[in-house]
Parts: structure tokens; C-alpha cells; sequence
């Protein structure tokens, strides 16, 4: 699978992580289609009681990365096993380990990652705080940002994702605050 950019061609591409800090984006000079499509989603607003398939696409690539379906994007460096198996939270929000954070692609339960208005540390595609990248996250090792921003969209396209009917509260978890003493 190719990422779609001219720069970054080879099979193999080295990734960078990256704090919040560095992810506050900017826009770059070079739109990839994603890139484009992604801005579109989080410009438009989010009215709905749960994300759409394509916005869910995005944030489970943000989050899971596509190595687990024979892709070249590792999983995001914030991602979280959870205690429980099988389950993942994200470890950059602060919203600790518990089953109204976790991030699932696929399952009947609405989880964290159907809410429509969404907000991630690193202002990853398909997120509402979604931010294009600085032109230097396109120089190797690239960010994971970038790589989405110019992957193929039948790439996202294939991403298995499902959308839970139950509608929850507009409010998406928030971190957990400090124990009192
Ligand atoms: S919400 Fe953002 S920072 Fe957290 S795991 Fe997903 S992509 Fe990474």
C-alpha cells in the first residue's frame, strides 16, 4: 500500500511520535485528498447523535492505525491496552480505563469513538479538533498525520468500522478527576 504523496514513496516510512504540543497544525502548502475530505468533515459541524461511517473511519486509522489489517500505519503512540482484553483507551486525554472510554471500531455498544463531537490530544483526521499538518510532519520520518492525510481513501474506505443505534448523551467522557482527600 502506498500512501498516495510524491514525497514519501518508499515502501517502507518511518514514523515520528508526537506530543500535543507539536500537533497544534497548521496549514501546509501541499493538500492531500484525505487531508482535504478530513477538514470538510470537522468543518462541517456535527449535528447528528453519532459520527458517520467516513468520520469513524478517520478516527479508528487515528487511533488503530491499519498494520492489524496489512497496512503500513502502526497504531497511535497514546493508544492504550485496557485491563479488560480486548479493549483500548486513548492514554493521552486523561479519561482513564473504564468501559465509557474505550475506543472500539467495531461492536453493538456505542462507545467513545461514535460520539459526533470528539476532541483528540493530537488533533488527529476525523477528530472535531482535527488540525492539517506543519509542512516539516511531511520530512522522514513523517507523522502519522501527514501518512493519513495522503494515504489512498479506498485505504480509509476499507476500514471496518460499525454504528451502534443507541443513542447516548451528547457529552463525551470526560478525564476523571483527581481523588479527593
Ligand atoms: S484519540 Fe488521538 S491521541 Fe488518543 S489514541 Fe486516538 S489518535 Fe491517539
Amino acid at each position: 500500500m502506498g500512501c498516495g504523496c510524491n514525497k514519501n514513496k518508499q515502501n517502507n516510512p518511518e514514523f515520528r511520535p508526537q506530543t500535543p504540543e507539536e500537533a497544534k497544525g497548521v496549514l501546509s502548502k501541499k493538500i492531500g485528498m484525505v487531508q482535504s475530505f478530513a477538514t470538510a468533515l470537522a468543518s462541517r459541524g456535527f449535528g447528528n447523535n453519532k459520527v458517520n461511517k467516513a468520520t469513524k473511519q478517520l478516527r479508528v486509522l487515528s487511533c488503530f492505525g491499519n498494520k492489524h489489517l496489512g497496512g503500513e500505519l502502526p497504531s497511535c503512540e497514546h493508544l492504550k491496552e485496557s485491563s479488560t482484553p480486548g479493549k483500548h483507551f486513548c492514554g493521552g486525554c486523561g479519561c482513564g480505563d473504564r468501559a465509557a472510554t474505550w475506543l472500539m471500531s467495531q461492536g453493538e455498544k456505542y462507545s467513545k469513538l461514535d460520539y459526533p463531537k470528539l476532541h483528540c490530544p493530537l488533533n488527529m483526521p476525523g477528530f472535531t479538533n482535527y488540525q492539517p499538518s506543519k509542512p516539516d510532519e511531511a520530512e522522514s520520518p513523517i507523522t502519522r498525520r501527514y501518512y493519513i492525510e495522503n494515504i489512498d481513501y479506498n485505504e480509509v474506505a476499507k476500514i471496518p468500522v460499525t454504528l451502534p443505534e443507541k443513542v447516548e448523551p451528547s457529552v463525551p467522557p470526560q478525564p476523571e478527576s483527581p481523588p479527593q482527600t
